[in-house]
């Protein structure tokens, strides 16, 4: 177990927001050199500005091999030349079940959960194995819990959940740790841009979901944010599926 993240280059992707904007913020407190990207420049500029030198921001779309590229090179500079770790954080979700389904959401859930994460991964490999780093997926209770109506969503996720299994596997020999963190609901974003909710109806509606959870609440973008933390340290732990739900998939 390494002691301190003090100083680590960290990309966290998806940063402007919910639980990406709260695991930069607190691994900055924790002394990382943050990087955080995200589509919306405004969201993430006001992010930065808020934590000050540790946080350094761009504009770039995971979907996109430049944007991918700048990205790395953006959280390369910030962090003097490595990069310790890499968040694959950024995620959309589409509210359907197998009827409302089209090849356009479908496409779009896949491509930016799936295919951008494990090619983002791919990019940063040489700098997180020159800096004997580590990885941290974003999975989702619809990583194994059966919930209808949220199908390309739990393809997604399930396949994250296998992937990061894999990774663990295929990258421990050259020195990258894999891990995936499996929260449970999160009052943030997400859903809203899904289902076309006011933001505050939807966060409203979000907590309604409290009694789900055994622990009696719904998750905070810092409870996440802990999970990342001790991952990020936890230098035998690799391959590992961590639960951060109050208790939402318990039997899963
Ligand atoms: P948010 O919507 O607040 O965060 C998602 C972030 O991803 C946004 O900042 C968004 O920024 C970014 N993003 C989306 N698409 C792209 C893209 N193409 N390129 C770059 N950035 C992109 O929701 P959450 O914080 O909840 O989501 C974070 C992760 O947590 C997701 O992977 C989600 O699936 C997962 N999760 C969330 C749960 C919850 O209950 N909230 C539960 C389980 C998992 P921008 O729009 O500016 O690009």
């Amino acid at each position: 177990m390494n002691s301190s993240i003090e100083n680590l280059s960290i990309l966290v992707t998806g940063g402007g927001s919910g639980i990406g904007e709260g695991t930069a913020r607190y691994l900055c407190a924790q002394g990382a050199r943050v990087t955080i990207t995200g589509r919306r420049a405004d969201r993430l500029q006001a992010v930065a500005a808020s934590l000050g030198e540790r946080c350094s921001w761009l504009a770039a779309d995971v979907c996109l091999a430049a944007d991918r590229q700048a990205a790395l090179q953006q959280a390369l500079q910030h962090g003097g030349g490595r990069l310790d770790a890499l968040i694959n954080n950024a995620g959309i979700t589409h509210h359907s079940g197998l009827e409302g389904l089209d090849d356009e959401a479908l496409s779009r859930v896949l491509n930016t959960n799936v295919n951008a994460p494990l090619l983002m991964t791919q990019l940063a490999l040489p700098a997180l194995q020159a800096a004997k780093g580590s990885v941290v997926f974003i999975g989702s209770v619809h990583s194994r819990l059966a919930l209808p109506g949220r199908l390309a969503y739990a393809a997604s996720k399930g396949a994250i959940l296998t992937v990061s299994r894999v990774l663990a596997a295929e990258l421990g020999p050259k020195g990258v740790r894999v891990n995936c963190v499996i929260p449970g609901a999160v009052a943030t974003e997400i859903n809203a841009a899904a289902s076309g909710q006011d933001l505050e109806e939807s966060k409203r509606l979000f907590r309604n979901l409290a009694a789900l959870h055994p622990i009696g609440r719904i998750g905070e973008p810092e409870d996440i944010a802990q999970a990342i933390h001790y991952l990020l340290l936890a230098s035998w732990t690799t391959g590992a599926v961590l639960d951060v739900d109050g208790g939402m998939g318990l039997g899963s």
